[in-house]
């Protein structure tokens, strides 16, 4: 379900702010031109070393933390200030979308989840397995590689999360959307068939690209669960971020990941280059056409 922000976030313009994912609770509005998101420490460490890093430009401003309401948050840059009612699309990176911790302490301390055997039987009656079936639960790991599979993620190395476009509509209904012609609709759509936006965001890619390949802090992270945000609107701006960084950890000492390799467990290789390797291939092809 795609959040409309209770709040309205005052700029230079007033707009209704949109979150693509995540609990609705998650966010509230900052100062000019900021946002604020629910504090995870993991989070706040990778900003603070993204503000060092070459990746700087390619993932929102990072203002420190910040008090409302007893909580505490991150104060971030609000990436759709720039634009004009803009178009907006969460696509989460790599193959793997746990942190290979949380398979080891789903082997330690099972947890049975009820709510992700209901969410899978909702999708796919034949997925749980019969012993999974008895139980009417399954664990993390097993519902995650579920949605790997079921989505772009397992072949493509990321996925469409969900879609709002400039004309109100929006949806996350992407769950299956998993063979590349069924990416490329989903992505033609939400660039409405315009080239020239293609265009802009596959500059954007590869600038992207270049800069994760010469990043300190990419090379040294596993980088899990985060998603690049889509913006453009109707003047032709179109630009791509790296947002998320909820799972985002550093490596030990002197260990360093391609992020292309397959994963196998204990390499903690995560394919976040190789899905943007993928989703490159994808614009260029759109782009000629
Ligand atoms: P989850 O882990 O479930 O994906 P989360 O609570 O970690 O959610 P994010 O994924 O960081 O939250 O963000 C959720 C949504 O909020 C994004 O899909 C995007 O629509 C919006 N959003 C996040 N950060 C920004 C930002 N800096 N500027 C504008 N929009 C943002
Ligand atoms: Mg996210
Ligand atoms: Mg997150």
């Amino acid at each position: 379900m795609v959040h409309w922000s209770p709040f309205v976030v005052s700029f230079n313009k007033r707009y209704p702010w949109v979150q693509l994912a995540g609990h609705a609770g998650n966010f509230k509005a900052g100062d000019y031109g900021r946002i604020l998101k629910k504090l995870c420490p993991r989070e706040q460490q990778c900003l603070e070393r993204l503000m060092q890093d070459s990746l700087r430009p390619h993932v929102p401003a990072y203002f420190g933390l910040s008090q409302r309401d007893g909580e505490c948050y991150n104060q971030m840059e609000d990436l759709l200030a720039g634009f004009e009612t803009p178009s907006i699309m969460d696509c989460k990176m790599g193959v793997r979308t746990y942190l290979e911790e949380e398979l080891e302490q789903a082997r330690q301390r099972p947890r049975l989840r009820r709510d992700m055997y209901e969410k899978m039987v909702a999708v796919e009656p034949g997925a749980p397995t019969p012993e999974e079936h008895a139980q009417r639960a399954v664990l993390k790991p097993r519902y995650m590689q579920w949605r790997e599979a079921l989505s772009s993620s397992a072949t493509l190395g990321f996925r469409i999360e969900g879609i709002k476009k400039a004309d109100g509509t929006c949806s996350t209904n992407f769950k299956t959307t998993r063979l590349p012609e069924q990416v490329v609709q989903a992505l033609g759509d939400f660039v409405d068939g315009d080239r020239t936006i293609l265009t802009n965001y596959l500059g954007c890619l590869k600038d992207l690209r270049a800069a994760l390949e010469q990043s300190e802090f990419f090379h040294t992270h596993e980088v899990v669960g985060s998603s690049l945000l889509f913006v453009h609107d109707r003047t032709g701006l179109a630009k791509v971020w790296m947002i998320d960084f909820g799972k985002t950890v550093p490596l030990a000492r002197g260990q360093t990941l391609t992020h292309r390799l397959p994963w196998v467990e204990g390499n903690r290789e995560d394919g976040y280059l190789w899905g943007l390797d993928n989703l490159i291939t994808i614009f260029s092809t759109m782009e000629q056409d």
